[in-house]
Protein backbone atom coordinates (compact mmCIF):
# COMPACT_ATOMS: atom_id res chain seq x y z
CA UNK A 1 0.00 0.00 0.00
CA UNK A 2 1.04 3.29 -1.03
CA UNK A 3 0.21 6.80 0.97
CA UNK A 4 -1.81 8.10 -1.78
CA UNK A 5 -4.35 5.23 -1.19
CA UNK A 6 -5.15 6.71 2.25
CA UNK A 7 -6.24 9.81 0.78
CA UNK A 8 -4.30 12.38 2.33
CA UNK A 9 -3.55 16.37 0.11
CA UNK A 10 -0.82 16.97 -1.49
CA UNK A 11 0.97 19.12 0.42
CA UNK A 12 1.24 16.53 3.22
CA UNK A 13 1.79 13.87 0.73
CA UNK A 14 4.46 15.93 -0.90
CA UNK A 15 6.47 16.37 2.78
CA UNK A 16 6.08 12.17 3.74
CA UNK A 17 7.95 11.91 0.14
CA UNK A 18 10.78 13.90 1.26
CA UNK A 19 10.94 12.20 4.40
CA UNK A 20 12.02 9.02 2.64
CA UNK A 21 8.74 7.33 3.39
CA UNK A 22 7.57 5.17 0.52
CA UNK A 23 4.65 2.80 2.48
CA UNK A 24 2.66 3.75 5.64
CA UNK A 25 3.33 1.31 9.05
CA UNK A 26 0.34 -0.88 9.79
CA UNK A 27 -0.73 1.89 12.79
CA UNK A 28 -0.72 4.47 10.01
CA UNK A 29 -2.44 2.28 7.58
CA UNK A 30 -4.80 1.82 10.35
CA UNK A 31 -5.30 5.41 12.29
CA UNK A 32 -5.48 7.80 9.67
CA UNK A 33 -8.57 6.30 7.88
CA UNK A 34 -10.45 6.59 10.91
CA UNK A 35 -8.83 9.47 12.55
CA UNK A 36 -9.63 11.78 9.35
CA UNK A 37 -13.07 10.70 9.84
CA UNK A 38 -13.61 12.80 12.78
CA UNK A 39 -13.95 10.37 15.34
CA UNK A 40 -12.44 9.12 18.45
CA UNK A 41 -9.04 6.32 18.46
CA UNK A 42 -7.78 4.13 21.22
CA UNK A 43 -4.01 3.46 19.70
CA UNK A 44 -2.47 0.15 21.25
CA UNK A 45 1.38 0.88 19.97
CA UNK A 46 4.12 2.08 21.19
CA UNK A 47 7.23 4.14 19.61
CA UNK A 48 9.21 2.60 17.38
CA UNK A 49 5.95 2.25 15.32
CA UNK A 50 5.04 5.65 13.05
CA UNK A 51 2.62 6.62 15.65
CA UNK A 52 3.60 9.85 15.50
CA UNK A 53 2.98 10.22 12.21
CA UNK A 54 -0.41 8.05 11.96
CA UNK A 55 -2.05 11.07 14.54
CA UNK A 56 0.15 13.69 13.10
CA UNK A 57 -0.78 13.30 9.34
CA UNK A 58 -4.34 13.62 9.72
CA UNK A 59 -4.87 15.92 12.51
CA UNK A 60 -1.99 18.34 9.92
CA UNK A 61 -4.87 17.50 7.37
CA UNK A 62 -8.08 18.07 9.12
CA UNK A 63 -6.97 20.95 10.80
CA UNK A 64 -5.79 22.85 7.38
CA UNK A 65 -9.23 21.43 5.84
CA UNK A 66 -10.98 24.28 8.05
CA UNK A 67 -7.85 26.54 8.35
CA UNK A 68 -8.37 29.56 10.73
CA UNK A 69 -7.61 32.77 9.22
CA UNK A 70 -7.81 34.68 12.61
CA UNK A 71 -4.33 36.99 12.67
CA UNK A 72 -4.07 35.73 16.17
CA UNK A 73 -3.93 31.80 15.63
CA UNK A 74 -5.37 29.78 18.35
CA UNK A 75 -4.87 26.03 19.81
CA UNK A 76 -6.13 23.80 17.71
CA UNK A 77 -4.51 20.77 18.80
CA UNK A 78 -2.73 19.56 21.77
CA UNK A 79 -0.68 16.56 22.08
CA UNK A 80 0.45 15.42 25.65
CA UNK A 81 3.56 13.75 26.04
CA UNK A 82 5.39 12.28 28.98
CA UNK A 83 9.04 13.07 28.50
CA UNK A 84 10.86 16.20 26.73
CA UNK A 85 12.42 14.13 24.46
CA UNK A 86 9.18 12.54 22.97
CA UNK A 87 7.50 16.06 23.16
CA UNK A 88 10.32 17.65 21.22
CA UNK A 89 10.63 14.58 18.74
CA UNK A 90 6.48 15.30 18.24
CA UNK A 91 6.72 18.72 17.53
CA UNK A 92 9.74 18.04 14.93
CA UNK A 93 7.54 15.61 12.98
CA UNK A 94 4.70 17.82 12.97
CA UNK A 95 6.83 20.55 11.73
CA UNK A 96 8.27 18.33 9.12
CA UNK A 97 4.87 16.78 7.95
CA UNK A 98 3.09 19.67 7.85
CA UNK A 99 5.47 22.01 6.45
CA UNK A 100 3.43 23.02 3.15
CA UNK A 101 0.38 23.55 5.11
CA UNK A 102 0.69 26.74 6.23
CA UNK A 103 0.01 25.50 9.67
CA UNK A 104 2.19 26.15 12.92
CA UNK A 105 3.36 23.73 15.72
CA UNK A 106 5.37 24.71 18.39
CA UNK A 107 6.33 22.54 22.21
CA UNK A 108 6.72 23.64 25.17
CA UNK A 109 7.76 21.34 28.45
CA UNK A 110 10.01 21.83 31.34
CA UNK A 111 13.30 22.03 33.10
CA UNK A 112 14.19 25.42 30.83
CA UNK A 113 13.24 28.90 31.28
CA UNK A 114 9.96 29.45 30.08
CA UNK A 115 9.97 32.69 28.25
CA UNK A 116 11.47 31.43 24.75
CA UNK A 117 7.97 29.35 24.94
CA UNK A 118 5.84 32.24 25.98
CA UNK A 119 7.37 34.03 23.28
CA UNK A 120 6.53 31.85 20.63
CA UNK A 121 2.79 31.20 21.89
CA UNK A 122 2.27 34.66 22.61
CA UNK A 123 2.53 34.53 18.33
CA UNK A 124 -0.18 31.91 18.34
CA UNK A 125 0.51 28.48 17.15
CA UNK A 126 -2.04 25.74 15.79
CA UNK A 127 -0.90 23.11 17.23
CA UNK A 128 0.96 22.79 20.60
CA UNK A 129 3.42 19.73 21.85
CA UNK A 130 3.45 19.70 25.60
CA UNK A 131 4.53 18.37 29.06
CA UNK A 132 2.05 17.77 31.84
CA UNK A 133 4.11 19.77 34.22
CA UNK A 134 4.66 22.88 31.92
CA UNK A 135 1.65 22.85 30.33
CA UNK A 136 -0.54 23.09 33.41
CA UNK A 137 2.17 25.34 34.88
CA UNK A 138 1.66 27.98 30.98
CA UNK A 139 -1.98 27.53 31.88
CA UNK A 140 -2.64 28.90 34.98
CA UNK A 141 -0.25 31.37 34.19
CA UNK A 142 -2.68 32.18 31.48
CA UNK A 143 -0.29 31.74 28.42
CA UNK A 144 -2.63 29.11 27.12
CA UNK A 145 -5.57 28.60 26.62
CA UNK A 146 -7.45 25.02 25.70
CA UNK A 147 -11.13 26.67 25.04
CA UNK A 148 -10.20 25.83 21.13
CA UNK A 149 -9.06 22.72 21.12
CA UNK A 150 -10.44 20.45 18.42
CA UNK A 151 -8.24 17.45 18.33
CA UNK A 152 -6.75 16.44 21.43
CA UNK A 153 -3.95 13.43 22.10
CA UNK A 154 -2.52 11.69 25.36
CA UNK A 155 0.23 9.91 24.12
CA UNK A 156 2.34 7.05 26.08
CA UNK A 157 -0.67 7.11 28.13
CA UNK A 158 0.76 4.10 30.70
CA UNK A 159 4.05 5.72 30.88
CA UNK A 160 1.96 9.15 32.06
CA UNK A 161 0.81 6.53 34.77
CA UNK A 162 4.05 5.46 35.64
CA UNK A 163 5.76 8.77 36.20
CA UNK A 164 3.18 10.15 38.76
CA UNK A 165 1.29 11.81 35.81
CA UNK A 166 -2.30 10.86 36.43
CA UNK A 167 -3.34 14.24 38.36
CA UNK A 168 -1.94 16.59 36.15
CA UNK A 169 -3.31 14.29 32.78
CA UNK A 170 -7.07 14.63 34.73
CA UNK A 171 -6.32 18.28 35.09
CA UNK A 172 -5.63 19.37 31.67
CA UNK A 173 -8.69 16.94 30.53
CA UNK A 174 -10.76 18.96 32.74
CA UNK A 175 -9.95 22.46 31.13
CA UNK A 176 -10.53 21.03 27.53
CA UNK A 177 -13.82 21.57 25.51
CA UNK A 178 -16.21 18.92 25.64
CA UNK A 179 -17.02 18.80 21.62
CA UNK A 180 -13.77 17.80 20.40
CA UNK A 181 -11.74 14.75 18.89
CA UNK A 182 -10.04 12.41 21.14
CA UNK A 183 -7.21 10.21 20.30
CA UNK A 184 -5.31 8.22 23.04
CA UNK A 185 -2.63 6.19 22.15
CA UNK A 186 -0.73 3.22 24.88
CA UNK A 187 1.82 0.75 24.21
CA UNK A 188 -0.06 -1.06 27.05
CA UNK A 189 -3.52 -1.60 28.20
CA UNK A 190 -3.68 -2.66 31.59
CA UNK A 191 -7.11 -1.69 33.65
CA UNK A 192 -6.06 1.70 34.50
CA UNK A 193 -5.27 2.60 31.59
CA UNK A 194 -8.40 1.52 30.15
CA UNK A 195 -10.29 3.31 32.80
CA UNK A 196 -8.41 6.43 32.01
CA UNK A 197 -8.73 6.25 27.87
CA UNK A 198 -12.90 6.26 29.14
CA UNK A 199 -12.58 9.29 30.95
CA UNK A 200 -11.06 10.74 27.94
CA UNK A 201 -12.70 9.11 24.48
CA UNK A 202 -16.29 8.48 23.16
CA UNK A 203 -17.18 5.56 21.08
CA UNK A 204 -13.37 5.60 19.98
CA UNK A 205 -12.35 2.91 17.74
CA UNK A 206 -9.50 1.12 18.63
CA UNK A 207 -6.93 -0.01 16.52
CA UNK A 208 -3.79 -2.52 17.68
CA UNK A 209 -0.11 -3.25 16.55
CA UNK A 210 1.47 -5.50 18.53
CA UNK A 211 5.25 -4.91 19.45
CA UNK A 212 5.96 -8.57 19.52
CA UNK A 213 5.46 -8.31 15.83
CA UNK A 214 6.80 -4.88 14.98
CA UNK A 215 10.36 -4.84 17.21
CA UNK A 216 10.71 -8.33 18.93
CA UNK A 217 11.11 -9.97 15.31
CA UNK A 218 13.07 -7.84 13.24
CA UNK A 219 15.59 -6.99 16.08
CA UNK A 220 18.79 -9.55 16.54
CA UNK A 221 18.92 -9.88 20.05
CA UNK A 222 21.79 -11.03 21.94
CA UNK A 223 22.77 -11.59 25.70
CA UNK A 224 26.74 -12.02 27.31
CA UNK A 225 26.41 -14.04 30.75
CA UNK A 226 29.21 -11.72 32.69
CA UNK A 227 30.08 -10.95 35.94
CA UNK A 228 29.15 -7.40 37.14
CA UNK A 229 32.62 -6.53 38.03
CA UNK A 230 33.49 -7.48 34.37
CA UNK A 231 30.87 -5.26 32.36
CA UNK A 232 32.95 -2.20 31.63
CA UNK A 233 35.52 -4.53 30.25
CA UNK A 234 33.40 -6.87 28.17
CA UNK A 235 31.76 -2.97 27.03
CA UNK A 236 35.15 -1.89 26.14
CA UNK A 237 35.90 -5.24 24.18
CA UNK A 238 32.85 -4.89 22.29
CA UNK A 239 33.25 -1.11 20.97
CA UNK A 240 36.30 -2.26 19.70
CA UNK A 241 34.56 -3.31 16.55
CA UNK A 242 33.90 -0.75 14.04
CA UNK A 243 31.28 -1.73 12.70
CA UNK A 244 29.76 -0.48 15.91
CA UNK A 245 29.78 3.16 14.83
CA UNK A 246 27.08 4.60 17.97
CA UNK A 247 25.30 2.33 20.56
CA UNK A 248 23.05 3.36 23.10
CA UNK A 249 23.87 1.92 26.45
CA UNK A 250 21.18 1.77 29.32
CA UNK A 251 21.79 1.27 33.00
CA UNK A 252 19.56 1.30 35.51
CA UNK A 253 20.68 4.06 37.32
CA UNK A 254 22.03 8.08 36.71
CA UNK A 255 24.76 6.94 38.94
CA UNK A 256 25.60 3.75 36.63
CA UNK A 257 25.09 5.84 33.94
CA UNK A 258 27.55 8.17 34.84
CA UNK A 259 30.41 5.37 35.46
CA UNK A 260 29.68 4.13 32.31
CA UNK A 261 30.50 7.32 30.64
CA UNK A 262 34.00 8.30 32.51
CA UNK A 263 35.06 4.37 31.61
CA UNK A 264 34.32 4.90 28.33
CA UNK A 265 35.83 8.65 28.16
CA UNK A 266 39.00 7.42 30.17
CA UNK A 267 39.48 5.19 26.42
CA UNK A 268 38.96 7.88 24.05
CA UNK A 269 35.25 6.91 23.66
CA UNK A 270 33.07 9.58 22.91
CA UNK A 271 29.87 9.16 25.13
CA UNK A 272 27.69 11.12 26.75
CA UNK A 273 24.84 10.65 29.93
CA UNK A 274 21.40 11.50 29.47
CA UNK A 275 19.68 11.17 31.92
CA UNK A 276 17.12 13.20 34.67
CA UNK A 277 19.79 14.83 36.70
CA UNK A 278 20.89 16.45 33.43
CA UNK A 279 19.60 20.11 32.59
CA UNK A 280 17.40 19.75 29.10
CA UNK A 281 19.95 21.85 27.73
CA UNK A 282 22.64 19.39 28.48
CA UNK A 283 20.26 16.58 27.46
CA UNK A 284 19.44 17.55 23.97
CA UNK A 285 22.80 18.50 23.28
CA UNK A 286 24.30 15.30 23.92
CA UNK A 287 21.18 13.56 21.75
CA UNK A 288 21.96 16.36 18.77
CA UNK A 289 25.43 15.03 19.63
CA UNK A 290 24.68 11.34 19.34
CA UNK A 291 22.38 12.02 16.42
CA UNK A 292 24.91 13.41 14.35
CA UNK A 293 27.64 11.00 15.35
CA UNK A 294 30.12 13.04 16.92
CA UNK A 295 29.17 10.90 20.27
CA UNK A 296 29.51 7.33 19.42
CA UNK A 297 28.00 6.46 23.00
CA UNK A 298 25.19 7.51 24.60
CA UNK A 299 24.08 6.02 28.12
CA UNK A 300 20.71 6.19 29.18
CA UNK A 301 18.38 5.48 31.85
CA UNK A 302 14.98 4.03 31.23
CA UNK A 303 12.54 7.25 31.49
CA UNK A 304 15.47 9.57 29.75
CA UNK A 305 15.48 7.67 26.74
CA UNK A 306 11.84 6.94 26.50
CA UNK A 307 10.81 7.34 22.98
CA UNK A 308 14.43 8.43 21.58
CA UNK A 309 14.67 8.51 18.11
CA UNK A 310 17.42 8.42 16.46
CA UNK A 311 17.21 7.68 12.77
CA UNK A 312 19.71 4.65 11.64
CA UNK A 313 20.60 3.84 15.35
CA UNK A 314 21.81 0.29 14.98
CA UNK A 315 23.28 -1.56 18.55
CA UNK A 316 20.95 -1.06 22.02
CA UNK A 317 23.29 -1.89 24.62
CA UNK A 318 21.98 -3.38 27.74
CA UNK A 319 24.69 -2.79 30.32
CA UNK A 320 21.90 -4.13 32.84
CA UNK A 321 18.70 -6.18 32.53
CA UNK A 322 16.01 -4.46 33.24
CA UNK A 323 13.84 -6.12 35.84
CA UNK A 324 10.55 -4.75 34.06
CA UNK A 325 10.15 -7.38 30.79
CA UNK A 326 8.21 -4.54 28.92
CA UNK A 327 11.03 -1.92 29.61
CA UNK A 328 13.26 -4.54 27.44
CA UNK A 329 10.67 -4.42 24.54
CA UNK A 330 10.98 -0.25 24.94
CA UNK A 331 14.67 -0.47 25.00
CA UNK A 332 15.19 -2.70 22.07
CA UNK A 333 12.50 -0.70 20.34
CA UNK A 334 15.21 2.68 19.60
CA UNK A 335 16.30 0.10 17.16
CA UNK A 336 15.23 -1.79 14.05
CA UNK A 337 13.08 1.14 13.13
CA UNK A 338 10.75 1.00 10.30
CA UNK A 339 12.44 -2.29 9.16
CA UNK A 340 16.54 -0.88 9.26
CA UNK A 341 18.77 -3.28 10.60
CA UNK A 342 19.10 -3.07 14.45
CA UNK A 343 21.15 -5.55 17.06
CA UNK A 344 20.11 -5.25 20.34
CA UNK A 345 23.28 -7.13 22.98
CA UNK A 346 22.83 -7.53 26.62
CA UNK A 347 25.10 -7.94 29.81
CA UNK A 348 23.50 -10.44 31.72
CA UNK A 349 24.72 -11.48 35.18
CA UNK A 350 24.02 -13.92 37.76
CA UNK A 351 21.21 -11.84 39.51
CA UNK A 352 19.78 -10.69 36.34
CA UNK A 353 19.30 -14.16 35.34
CA UNK A 354 15.62 -14.21 36.35
CA UNK A 355 15.20 -11.15 34.81
CA UNK A 356 16.37 -12.33 31.61
CA UNK A 357 13.57 -15.26 32.02
CA UNK A 358 10.75 -13.19 32.68
CA UNK A 359 12.13 -11.34 29.31
CA UNK A 360 12.29 -14.44 27.20
CA UNK A 361 8.88 -15.18 28.49
CA UNK A 362 7.05 -12.26 27.35
CA UNK A 363 8.87 -12.05 23.90
CA UNK A 364 8.51 -15.80 23.38
CA UNK A 365 11.58 -16.12 22.34
CA UNK A 366 14.96 -17.62 23.41
CA UNK A 367 17.98 -14.63 22.69
CA UNK A 368 21.16 -16.12 21.34
CA UNK A 369 23.81 -16.71 24.05
CA UNK A 370 26.74 -15.96 22.84
CA UNK A 371 29.21 -18.16 24.86
CA UNK A 372 32.75 -17.62 22.77
CA UNK A 373 33.84 -14.08 24.57
CA UNK A 374 36.87 -13.07 27.15
CA UNK A 375 34.81 -12.59 30.18
CA UNK A 376 32.48 -15.48 31.09
CA UNK A 377 30.28 -15.63 33.69
CA UNK A 378 32.34 -17.10 36.81
CA UNK A 379 30.82 -16.07 39.74
CA UNK A 380 27.29 -17.81 39.28
CA UNK A 381 26.02 -17.47 43.01
CA UNK A 382 26.75 -13.52 43.90
CA UNK A 383 25.58 -13.02 47.45
CA UNK A 384 22.72 -10.66 47.45
CA UNK A 385 23.68 -9.15 50.68
CA UNK A 386 20.69 -8.63 53.23
CA UNK A 387 20.55 -5.43 54.49
CA UNK A 388 21.59 -6.84 58.33
CA UNK A 389 24.50 -8.26 56.34
CA UNK A 390 25.70 -4.70 55.33
CA UNK A 391 29.39 -5.67 54.78
CA UNK A 392 29.30 -8.77 54.07
CA UNK A 393 31.10 -8.37 50.72
CA UNK A 394 34.26 -8.22 52.51
CA UNK A 395 34.01 -11.64 53.22
CA UNK A 396 35.74 -14.08 51.40
CA UNK A 397 33.26 -15.22 48.53
CA UNK A 398 33.20 -18.77 48.80
CA UNK A 399 32.07 -18.51 52.44
CA UNK A 400 29.22 -16.30 51.38
CA UNK A 401 27.94 -18.01 48.99
CA UNK A 402 27.53 -21.22 50.91
CA UNK A 403 26.52 -19.86 53.41
CA UNK A 404 23.54 -17.56 51.99
CA UNK A 405 22.77 -18.57 48.61
CA UNK A 406 21.44 -22.18 47.25
CA UNK A 407 22.23 -22.44 43.70
CA UNK A 408 18.93 -21.65 42.52
CA UNK A 409 19.81 -19.74 39.15
CA UNK A 410 21.92 -21.94 37.72
CA UNK A 411 19.46 -24.44 36.85
CA UNK A 412 18.19 -21.71 33.59
CA UNK A 413 21.22 -22.82 31.40
P1 LIG B 1 7.53 6.72 15.82
O1 LIG B 1 6.91 5.41 16.15
O2 LIG B 1 6.53 7.75 15.51
O3 LIG B 1 8.50 7.14 16.90
O4 LIG B 1 8.37 6.55 14.46
C1 LIG B 1 9.50 5.73 14.38
C2 LIG B 1 10.41 6.09 13.21
O5 LIG B 1 9.85 5.62 12.00
C3 LIG B 1 10.68 7.56 13.02
O6 LIG B 1 12.08 7.69 12.78
C4 LIG B 1 9.92 7.95 11.79
O7 LIG B 1 10.59 8.96 11.09
C5 LIG B 1 9.91 6.65 11.01
N1 LIG B 1 8.70 6.45 10.16
C6 LIG B 1 7.43 6.73 10.48
N2 LIG B 1 6.60 6.36 9.51
C7 LIG B 1 7.35 5.82 8.51
C8 LIG B 1 7.07 5.25 7.24
N3 LIG B 1 5.84 5.14 6.79
N4 LIG B 1 8.10 4.80 6.51
C9 LIG B 1 9.38 4.90 6.98
N5 LIG B 1 9.71 5.44 8.18
C10 LIG B 1 8.71 5.89 8.95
Amino acid sequence: MLFESLNIIEPILKSIKEEGYITPTPIQVQAIPIILKGVDLIGCAQTGTGKTAAFAVPILQLLSANKSFDKKRKIRSLIVTPTRELAIQIEESFNAYGRYTGLTCTVVFGGVNQNPQTNILRQGVDILVATPGRLLDLMNQGYISLKDIEIFVLDEADRMLDMGFIHDVRRIIAALPQKRQSLFFSATMPPEIVKLAGTIVYKPVKVEVTPSASTVDIVNQFVYFVDKGNKNALLLDLLKDTKIKTALVFTRTKFGADKVVKVLNKKNITAEAIHGNKAQNARQRALSSFKAQTTRVLVATDIAARGIDVDDLEYVINYEIPNISETYVHRIGRTGRAGANGTAISFCDAEEKEYLRDIEKLITKRITIIEDHQYPLIDNNPVKAPKQQRGAHNRPRSFTQKALVPDRRNSRR
